[in-house]
């Protein structure tokens, strides 16, 4: 298997007698995106809180050169609660009793009008695992109700799809039916840690979980976001471990993961926090973000709404690159959170509406972005990444970006959220190094204020 336990313990190990000029060195081989080794990333995991300033500006500088100041915003949406694992971190978890519920299709359809009058326009399609009650015939309807459900200007435009791991024919069905990425964490690469956290059931099986992507890939789909649930395992092993799984993707079918998220383990019905040992606190939480924008420098880092805003506005800083905004994580929670009560999978701590988010995106000088270009384009997997890696990906995110603000900010915005896009993206068009892009862009823009609307390049 292609997660060596042994080796990244070594490994750990030896870096904690890395010297101040190792740290350096390494630092600097950093600063020049020149690849850096499992070694190298080991040092700077052990490396202490002196160097923490230093890293987090490589991290920034690292994003900014690659994806420039968009900022990508999306919102999950659970559709099934029904579970048949007993993950112990999980409110889902089939130990759990309440009434468990999954949408029917014009319930799918209300949440999804709700998302739309957000100004949504790309989703996370979430659902536990139950192979009766919500097989995957089930998920490809959910997909298709999705795509078809418009409410005035809104649609959406790009679904991602998080389901438990399955067969490559299931994984075929799903690329059929148009999914953008498909998500799966691994909750943690530590193989013991693995077995105790998901006893007697079908997720229980941690090759088949671990082997998941090399089956999606098998299938066409060649955008996979990966990702650890943090506070499991030991953090240090977790990094190095994504960083092994990245590369196996990338060796065996030329393009790692699209993505990577980093949620912390958060209460939930039925677990107590005081039984996980290894909780990060935020130092190292961040530490860990940094050094994972530094070690895969192309992959898009996601943060959901269960950390705080204050967090995520840090976190933004040294390479996050997606966020989730307005977030219910309960089925139908977007419409019984108008009603009053949701039941969620795991507490969220930024309740503030996409209106809000926008706005503080903006005066931190961040462009918001719904776009979904790319997929659509054909922009996946190989061509993405080669598009990313020349770092010419910058000339269509930050235009796409400056569209889909303005599209949101006359659609769903008020008066000062349009002054503050139109004020800002004055400045940044400026900033469109290709004479033919800024026209277009200038165009378009103007296309947009006299009502055409999804314009992309
Ligand atoms: Fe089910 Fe997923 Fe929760 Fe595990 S993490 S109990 S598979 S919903
Ligand atoms: Fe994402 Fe591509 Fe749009 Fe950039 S241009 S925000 S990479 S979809």
């Amino acid at each position: 298997m292609f997660i060596d336990h042994e080796y990244i313990e070594r490994i750990l190990d030896e870096a904690k007698s890395a010297t101040k000029e190792d740290i350096q060195n390494i630092l600097e081989k950093a600063k020049k995106r020149n690849g850096l080794s499992h070694e190298d990333i080991a040092v700077l995991l052990q490396a202490d809180d002196k160097n923490l300033k230093e890293m987090y500006k490589i991290a920034g500088d690292i994003k900014n050169s690659i994806y420039g100041k968009r900022v990508v915003i999306f919102a999950p949406l659970y559709v099934s609660n029904y579970c048949v694992n007993n993950c112990v971190y999980c409110g889902y978890q089939r130990c759990n009793s309440f009434k468990r519920r999954k949408l029917t299709q014009e319930e799918v359809k209300d949440e999804v009008k709700i998302l739309e009058k957000m100004g949504h326009k790309r989703l996370a399609l979430e659902l536990g695992e139950d192979p009766v009650n919500a097989p995957i015939d089930y998920v490809l309807e959910c997909l298709d109700t999705i795509y078809k459900t418009q409410n005035s200007n809104g649609e959406i435009r790009r679904v991602n799809v998080n389901i438990a791991a399955t067969t490559v024919e299931n994984y075929r069905k799903l690329k059929k039916d148009n999914i953008g990425t498909y998500i799966l964490f691994q909750e943690t690469y530590h193989k013991p840690t693995y077995d105790k956290m998901h006893p007697k059931s079908i997720k229980g099986d941690y090759n088949y979980h671990l082997t998941a992507f090399d089956r999606a890939m098998e299938a066409g789909i060649d955008d996979v976001g990966g990702g650890v649930l943090f506070g499991l395992s030991d953090p240090k092993f977790e990094v190095l471990a994504l960083m092994m799984h990245n590369e196996h993707l990338e060796e065996k079918f030329g393009v790692g993961f699209h993505t990577v998220s980093f949620p912390r383990l958060k209460k939930a019905k039925g677990m107590d926090l005081e039984s996980f040992p290894n909780l990060l606190d935020d130092n190292m939480f961040k530490k860990i973000v940094a050094i994972t924008r530094i070690a895969i420098p192309f992959t898009g880092i996601i943060m959901s709404t269960r950390e705080s805003a204050e967090m995520r506005r840090e976190l933004l800083k040294y390479g996050v690159s997606q966020v989730s905004a307005g977030s219910s994580t309960g089925v139908g929670g977007y419409k019984e959170r108008e009603e009053g009560k949701e039941d969620e999978q795991f507490k969220t701590s930024d309740e503030r509406t996409p209106l809000e988010v926008l706005k503080s995106l903006l005066d931190d000088g961040y462009i918001p972005s719904y776009c979904t270009a790319c997929y659509r384009k054909g922009r996946t997997g190989e061509r993405f990444m080669k598009l990313a890696k020349s770092g010419n990906i910058q000339y269509v995110c930050e235009p796409n970006a400056m569209m889909t603000l303005m599209e949101f900010a006359l659609d769903y915005g008020d008066k000062e959220i349009l002054e503050k896009s139109e004020t800002l993206i004055k400045n940044e068009i400026n900033n469109i190094k290709r004479d033919d892009v800024r026209e277009l862009v200038k165009n378009n823009l103007e296309k947009l204020k006299k009502g055409e609307r999804d314009l992309y390049l």
